[in-house]
């Protein structure tokens, strides 16, 4: 069993680290909110003192932070986590979602130290995170994706390499456009049903196994009654926050604007995510985009 660094207990963080704890290995964590360190604590892990005192003499390094600035600051910076392994030399892996550019930047840092360095965003949100069956989307060198594989699976059910340095983060970008929009799409016809007097129970059931199926409607219906366990039947608490998601959709578009991708449909939920963080709702779960939609009016 490993000794495990792990940067970032939020409400990703905290039961992705739990599991490795589960999982019989030995983890030091850090995170600069205090509160989440109580977490940490009662799931059996060791809190540490700063995010270097978490890393120096792990085999694993594991940040799961909220985007690209975080990710960078926390590597990167004088006497951030690339200097403060040089002695141990661990895996290095970073599960957040953030754009190719930083992904790749930190792995070139990390290469140039002597270090071997993994992307990992997960899919799956928060309970997948808890029950250990994330989807693992991860860039870097094959023989780095055989060192963290086993740690992985301790966090998650499907491990893939997706390619070299930034692939993951590649597959999870393109996979949350299409989450956003699918969620819109849910959200509509959910809408447009309740206004043709169906019972939403009723809608869920029939088009659950019809060919509109999909992770939204099934597992997160963003409508309140069908999916006992989806944010939509408890105020919308995340899960997997609004401003995340919108973070990410612009992570997408800045990526097909480079590669000159169209998105149309993308580009029009973006707005809509946008205006749900304008009215207040960023740190609400990403489905509350149901709840602003049916505050509009038809145009
Ligand atoms: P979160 O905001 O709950 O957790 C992030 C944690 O990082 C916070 O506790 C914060 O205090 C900590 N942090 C920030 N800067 C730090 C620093 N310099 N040093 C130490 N700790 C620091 O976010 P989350 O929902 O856990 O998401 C984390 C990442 O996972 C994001 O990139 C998100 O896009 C991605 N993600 C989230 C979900 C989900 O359902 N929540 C699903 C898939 C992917």
């Amino acid at each position: 069993m490993a000794t495990i660094g792990f940067i970032g207990l939020g409400n990703m963080g905290a039961p992705m680290a739990a599991n490795l704890v589960k999982a019989g290995h030995k983890v030091l964590g850090y995170d600069i909110n205090p509160a989440t360190l109580r977490g940490l604590q009662e799931a059996g892990g060791t809190v540490a003192a700063s995010a270097a005192e978490a890393a120096k003499v792990a085999e694993f390094v594991i940040t799961m932070l909220p985007a690209g600035e975080h990710v960078r600051e926390v590597w990167l910076h004088q006497g951030g986590l690339i200097e403060a392994v040089q002695a141990a030399k661990p895996l290095l892996i970073d599960c957040s979602t953030i754009d190719v550019e930083s992904a790749r930047a930190v792995t070139a840092a990390a290469v140039e130290a002597g270090l071997d360095m993994l992307d990992a965003p997960v899919s799956g949100g928060t309970v997948g995170a808890a029950n250990a069956t994330l989807t693992f989307m991860v860039g870097g060198s094959e023989p780095a994706f055989a060192r963290g594989l086993p740690v992985l699976q301790a966090m998650g059910k499907n491990i893939f390499h997706a390619g070299g340095p930034g692939a993951g983060q590649a597959v999870k970008i393109c996979n949350n456009m299409m989450l956003a929009i699918n969620m819109v799409g849910v959200a509509e016809g959910f809408l447009l049903g309740q206004k043709l007097g169906l019972d939403w129970n009723k809608l869920h059931e029939i088009t659950s196994t019809a060919t509109s199926q999909s992770w939204a409607l099934t597992s997160y219906c963003p409508a309140p009654g069908p999916v006992p366990a989806a944010p939509s039947n408890r105020g919308y608490a995340p899960g997997f926050m609004a401003a995340l998601m919108l973070k990410d959709m612009k992570l997408s578009q800045a990526a097909a604007e480079a590669t000159s991708s169209p998105t149309p449909l993308a580009a029009h939920a973006l707005q809509f995510y946008q205006a749900v963080v304008d009215s207040g709702d960023g740190a609400k779960d990403f489905s509350v985009v149901f709840r602003w939609l049916a505050g509009q009016k038809r145009e």
